[in-house]
């Protein structure tokens, strides 16, 4: 089915040089109900071939990535205002990443599965299958607009399904990237189709109005917040990966060089703009001074412009640039002091990094999640201490842990109330394919990546065969006193 009618087309600019990049027709809130009817035609022809077959798309799809890997970085990084660097590491190699786990491990993992039965039951067999679920919603954000968008898409391909991307208007523009790959490598038409719209058009509300099968969303708390409530009406299953504001913690045992590198590159990578971005740092203080003059003099060596192989670029959103602004002055107000690169300029997307020392829990910037380069320092006497501060926040996203005590690693992250820990190491859990990768408290819910990651796109049918052979069973009807001993002596020999 086609329907295609221009309500307008917007210029798209890069925030790093100002330039054209090209432009987007808006969708039409008259092309929805098309959308998602070739969504569920695609999915009925999508679902019907096998893995194997689903995963050959994928593998061309992997190669494709390599291949094309350093032109595509710097059409992020155009996009977004990122390093060129980062953009390959962090949105390609990490795409590339996903498919391959798949393709290695999506048999295992959502092939049909023999389970265990009970003894009990011993005439029948158990099964597990994973089904296709339909058309699914993915609903991404700037900050990792191509990775964001793909690792849903990728993993609910796989599993079956076709998918209807609405990516954040901020980066709008990787629509256009994810639409060409996906018809340039001749994926069957429409098994992935993207709506372009700002967030006034409320496009995603209406799509969740029409029923997809599932929602998976990567973005603010504020925002998951109302998609629950809205898929809550229809009872539509949903992924909510929210905001952080990740702790880390220094003890005086650790490695310091190593921590405090740690420190700059977590708090500073991407300019802040990582959901597992350091935006909280705790420091013994018995090393307090000596970590914070190794803060400095690495903060005075980060290389910010718009070089492709720059440390930082420069911010992707405007309207982010005024909350970091925000929380550094309320910091300042509170009685932080400000070591900087710079200043923030009106108007200009480079913002300088920025380390807030002497910061508190009232201040704005201890509390709310800034995603902008600032990291606040505050120091800690022990062990209960850091734990009880770090917990201290609403979120629960990634925490991490800086000792040269194994043991004291292990306690520490053990007390943690937090969905990823990396202990002598930030960010890092969400590069390894094989684990769960999600929050708790208001960082939200469900897991991706791994097992999961395909599971959660899947209906999970379980089946138990049975010959047929017997004319009924033992728990069915007549009940009777003699069938109630006959049980009782079987638990007893079974369970005792
Ligand atoms: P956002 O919530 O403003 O927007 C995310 C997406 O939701 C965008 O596509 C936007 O257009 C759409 N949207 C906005 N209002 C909507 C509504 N009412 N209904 C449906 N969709 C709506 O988030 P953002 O600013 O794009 O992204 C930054 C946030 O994402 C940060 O909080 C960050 O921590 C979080 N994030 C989390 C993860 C994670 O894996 N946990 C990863 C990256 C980013």
């Amino acid at each position: 089915m086609k329907y295609k009618e221009l309500i307008h087309v917007v210029e798209i600019k890069s925030p790093l040089t100002g330039e054209l990049i090209g432009t987007v027709d808006f969708t039409k809130e008259e092309e929805l109900p098309f959308i998602m009817t070739n969504a569920k035609e695609s999915h009925k022809l999508w679902s019907s071939i096998s893995l194997k077959e689903r995963l050959e798309f994928m593998t061309r799809l992997r190669k494709y990535l390599v291949e094309m890997g350093n032109e595509l970085s710097r059409e992020i990084a155009k996009i977004t205002g990122k390093p060129v660097i980062e953009a390959y590491s962090a949105e390609i190699m990490a795409t590339v990443e996903a498919i391959k786990y798949y393709e290695k491990n999506a048999e295992k993992i959502i092939g049909l599965q023999k389970k265990s039965t009970p003894i009990y039951f011993a005439t029948k067999k158990s099964y597990v299958e994973y089904r296709p679920i339909g058309p699914v919603l993915v609903i991404s954000p700037w900050n990792f607009p191509f990775n964001l968008a793909m690792a849903p898409i990728i993993s609910a391909l796989i599993a079956g399904n076709s998918v209807i991307l609405k990516p954040s208007p901020e980066t709008i523009f990787i629509g256009k990237i994810v639409e060409r790959i996906f018809k340039s490598l001749d994926f069957p038409k429409d098994v992935v189709q993207v709506v372009y719209g700002d967030n006034g058009s409320g496009l995603a509300s209406k799509l969740i109005d029409m029923k997809p099968a599932k929602i998976f969303f990567t973005g603010s708390t504020a925002t998951g917040k109302k998609i629950l409530k809205q898929a809550a009406e229809y009872m539509i299953p949903v992924e909510l990966e929210l905001g952080g504001k990740d702790p880390m913690i220094v003890f005086k045992d650790a490695n310091l060089e190593r921590a405090a590198s740690a420190a700059i590159w977590g708090g500073f990578t991407n300019s802040g703009q990582v959901c597992l971005s350091v935006e909280r740092l705790y420091v013994q203080e018995e090393i307090y001074e000596e970590f914070l003059s190794l803060l400095k003099g690495k903060l005075g060596e980060i290389w910010q412009g718009n070089e492709p192989y720059a440390d930082m670029g420069c911010m992707t959103s405007l309207s982010q640039i005024s909350k970091v602004k925000d929380h550094i002055e309320d910091a300042k107000v509170k009685g932080a002091v400000s070591h900087s690169k710079g200043s923030i300029i009106d108007g200009n997307r480079f913002v300088p990094p920025t380390i807030l020392i002497g910061a508190d829990h009232d201040m704005k910037v201890m509390k709310e999640e800034t995603f902008g380069p600032v990291l606040p320092l505050m120091k800690f006497k022990d062990e209960d201490e850091a734990i009880a501060l770090a917990n201290d926040s609403e979120y629960g996203l990634g925490a991490y842990v800086f000792t040269s005590d194994s043991n004291k690693a292990s306690r520490v992250a053990s007390k943690l109330e937090s969905g990823v820990i990396g202990i002598n190491d930030v960010i890092i859990p969400v590069a390894n394919m094989d684990l769960p990768f999600g929050g708790v408290k208001a960082s939200g819910m469900g897991r991706y990546h791994g097992e999961e990651g395909l599971k959660i796109f899947t209906n999970q049918v379980a089946i138990v065969y049975d010959s047929g052979v017997k004319s009924k069973e033992i728990n069915w009807f007549p009940y009777s006193k003699n069938k109630m001993k006959l049980m009782e002596k079987m638990l007893k020999l079974l369970h005792k």
